[in-house]
């Protein structure tokens, strides 16, 4: 079983990223990473995405906000940082405090500026498998991994174990692009195991520790984990387990240096790509 490293993939969006960058006359983008509160997850994203913009050559500024800031506060400091030329994308860690109401933040949102894809204007351009929207980064990853690894998509029959808006909905639109014949899982499937075992690519983003075993998996299938959990040593792991899955999949992402290591890769590309589209 081959082992799909995320690092491998992350190092050619780096080339591709720098291609981009190359082109905007010395100008380097900037990222503004937006954040509401101190979620642990969210803080550690935002560490590995500063990280990982800054070894892509950009610039990323964090801007962070008090769990009970009023919808009225949020609204005029996220106006000045969409309005701001000087920025050319936006990561806005959701979901926001209750006060902040409804779908505001992603409706206010800048579609040319946002580079994890929660517009709903993005979302429709992903939807209509537009080429210049912009998906949600985690999305995109799981296709750069195949795509990076020369796992052919066209024909082959995809299942997502996930139907959420940041990673199973996005995820089955990209793949459809792809000419990949899609199948969406949910708790409301019948005969899961079944239904995974029809896949040539099967995708765990449920968030369930190791739900996805060697059973699920057809001979030769290739499996993407992009599931990020902690077990019950307080380990992190995905959602597939990992032990007897030699015994069928022909390749596998590892939990951790997966799926999140290229992740962060996309989101630094997007910067890149939207600085492109804004200044080239
Ligand atoms: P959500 O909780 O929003 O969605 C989970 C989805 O999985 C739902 O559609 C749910 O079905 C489905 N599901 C849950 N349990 C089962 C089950 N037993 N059988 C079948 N389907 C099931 O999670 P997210 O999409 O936000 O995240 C999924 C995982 O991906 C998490 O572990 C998260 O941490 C990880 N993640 C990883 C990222 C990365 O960079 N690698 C980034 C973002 C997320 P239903 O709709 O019926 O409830």
């Amino acid at each position: 079983m081959k082992v799909l490293k995320g690092a491998e993939v992350s190092a050619k969006l780096k080339e591709e990223t720098e291609k981009l960058t190359a082109g905007l006359n010395g100008h380097v983008p900037v990222a503004a990473i937006v954040r509401v509160g101190e979620r642990a997850d969210d803080l550690s994203y935002e560490r590995n995405a500063m990280k990982k913009i800054a070894a892509f050559g950009m610039e990323a500024r964090s801007y962070a906000f008090p769990e009970d800031i009023s919808e009225e506060d949020f609204k005029r400091e996220f106006g000045k940082i969409n309005n701001d030329d000087a920025i050319d994308g936006i990561l806005l860690f959701l979901p926001l405090p209750k006060q902040i109401g409804g779908r505001l933040a992603e409706t206010l949102i800048r579609p040319e500026k946002d580079i994890d894809g929660i517009s709903p204007i993005n979302a429709a351009k992903i939807f209509a498998g537009e080429a210049d929207g912009f998906a949600p980064c985690t999305a995109e990853a799981v296709i750069e991994v195949l795509r990076a690894n020369e796992i052919p998509m066209t024909g082959a029959r995809a299942v997502v174990v996930g139907r959420s808006m940041v990673v199973g909905r996005p995820l089955s639109m990209l793949l459809l692009k792809e000419n990949a014949t899609v199948t969406v899982c949910h708790t409301r499937t019948k005969d899961l195991k079944a239904v995974c075992r029809e896949a040539d690519i099967l995708i765990a983003a449920a968030g369930k520790a190791g739900m996805i075993t060697e059973e699920h998996v057809a001979d030769g299938a290739v499996v993407i984990d992009v599931g990020i959990n902690v077990d019950e040593n307080g380990k992190l792991c995905g959602d597939v387990k990992w032990e007897g899955l030699e015994n069928a999949a022909s390749a596998a992402t590892p939990v951790p240096g997966g799926v999140g290591a290229v992740t962060t890769a996309v989101l630094a590309k997007h910067l890149a790509l939207a600085a492109k589209r804004r200044r080239g």
